[in-house]
This record gives structure tokens, C-alpha cells and sequence, in this order.
């Protein structure tokens, strides 16, 4: 499992290996073979897209974990700060210029992938925040402690729900905003929400 440690490692490695440059992810590179047998990222797949921890301990950033090379733009459409660099071509992976994301979430809405997160290390002395994509009904409830899931769906410990942001004219996915236990914050990738099925 991804944890909070490896989260530290993870980004020093990035940078060691010469792939994090002038706080700007490049996520070229081959994936890890974990990641072709079962979808699931390894370390060092996470270590190219989670950003330096300086900047994870800044405020709010987001976190590409698309690692797929498939025909899809929207996340460069929907930033209105141009950290998502151009693609070249449509099937490039997405490049962040972390130095220029407010952690503002329009992507983790429009990404038809589910693959972007907003994480929010140091929301408070002892928790993080996460925005995720949500895609179930029912919505949970601000205040609402639901279920935090780790990436295999496996409840890792329990998440307070802080805002729940609903797209504009059905278009994109709803957005939760839930605190969590500070050092999971690259562990929580999803909620269960007593009752919840997929939305249509
Ligand atoms: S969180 Fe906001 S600023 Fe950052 S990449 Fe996404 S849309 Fe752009
Ligand atoms: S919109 Fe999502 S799935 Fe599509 S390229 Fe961007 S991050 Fe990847």
C-alpha cells in the first residue's frame, strides 16, 4: 500500500530520477508492471504524478493519476490557469505545472477518467483535505462520516464530508470534498456512503 512515507519517498525520488523539473510533473515513462496486470499504481507510477512535498505542503494542488494514454483532453479544456500544459497530442499524458494550480478542482469534475484528485496536505495540524470525484447516488451530506477507501476499495478509516459540489447543468461529476487522517492523504481515493449506488 501507497502510504504516508512513501508519499515523502515517492516525491524525492521524482526528482531525484530527474523527472520533476521547475515544479512541473512529466509523466512520461514506462509503468510499473504492477500497474499493466491489475490498473492498480505502484510507487513509483505515483512517484511521477504526486508532486514535491514543498508543494504538497503549500495549500491545495492536484494530483493526475492518469497513467493511460488514450484519446482525452478535458482537463486542459477545464483549467482556467493553464497548468495543464497543451497536448501535443491528444493521447499525451497530462502535464501539471504544479506552480501554477490553486488546487481549484474544475478538473477533478471534468475528468471523464475519475483520475484527478485535489489533495490538500495540512488542512488542519492532523488532517488533509481530498477532493474526489464522486459518481454515486446518494450525494453524502456536509458533516456526513463516511467509509475512506483506499484505491482497491478497501476502508482504510473513516472521512468527514466538508462540501459536496454538484456540476453545473448535470454536465461533469459531482465533487466531495472530505477530510481525512493527515497521512492518508495519498491513501483515500474514494468514499462509501451508507445506501450508495452509481449515479446515473
Ligand atoms: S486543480 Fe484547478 S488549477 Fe489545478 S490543474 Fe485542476 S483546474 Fe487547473
Ligand atoms: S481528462 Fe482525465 S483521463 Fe483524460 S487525459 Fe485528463 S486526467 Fe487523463
Amino acid at each position: 500500500m501507497f502510504g504516508p512515507d512513501d508519499a515523502s519517498a515517492a516525491g524525492v525520488a521524482a526528482a531525484g530520477r530527474g523527472d520533476t523539473v521547475a515544479g512541473t510533473v512529466a509523466p512520461a515513462g514506462a509503468a510499473s508492471g504492477q500497474l499493466r496486470r491489475t490498473g492498480l499504481p505502484a510507487v513509483e507510477d505515483l512517484a511521477r504524478v504526486i508532486p514535491p512535498q514543498e508543494v504538497r505542503r503549500r495549500g491545495p494542488v492536484a494530483v493526475f493519476e492518469c497513467f493511460e494514454r488514450i484519446p482525452c483532453d478535458p482537463c486542459y479544456w477545464s483549467c482556467k490557469r493553464g497548468a495543464v500544459k497543451p497536448f501535443g497530442d491528444i493521447n499525451d499524458l497530462p502535464e501539471v505545472d504544479w506552480e501554477r494550480c490553486n488546487g481549484c478542482g474544475l478538473c477533478v469534475a471534468a475528468c471523464p477518467g475519475l483520475a484527478i484528485f485535489v489533495v490538500h496536505e495540512g488542512y488542519t495540524d492532523t488532517t488533509s483535505l481530498i477532493k474526489l470525484p464522486y459518481e454515486f447516488l446518494p450525494l453524502p451530506e456536509v458533516g456526513q462520516v463516511v467509509g475512506a477507501l483506499d484505491r482497491e476499495g478497501t476502508r482504510v478509516g473513516e472521512a468527514r464530508v466538508v462540501r459536496v459540489q454538484k456540476p453545473r447543468e448535470k454536465v461533469g461529476t459531482p465533487v466531495v470534498w472530505i477530510e481525512v487522517e493527515r497521512d492518508l492523504a495519498h491513501v483515500v481515493r474514494n468514499i462509501a456512503v451508507a445506501g450508495g449506488e452509481r449515479g446515473e
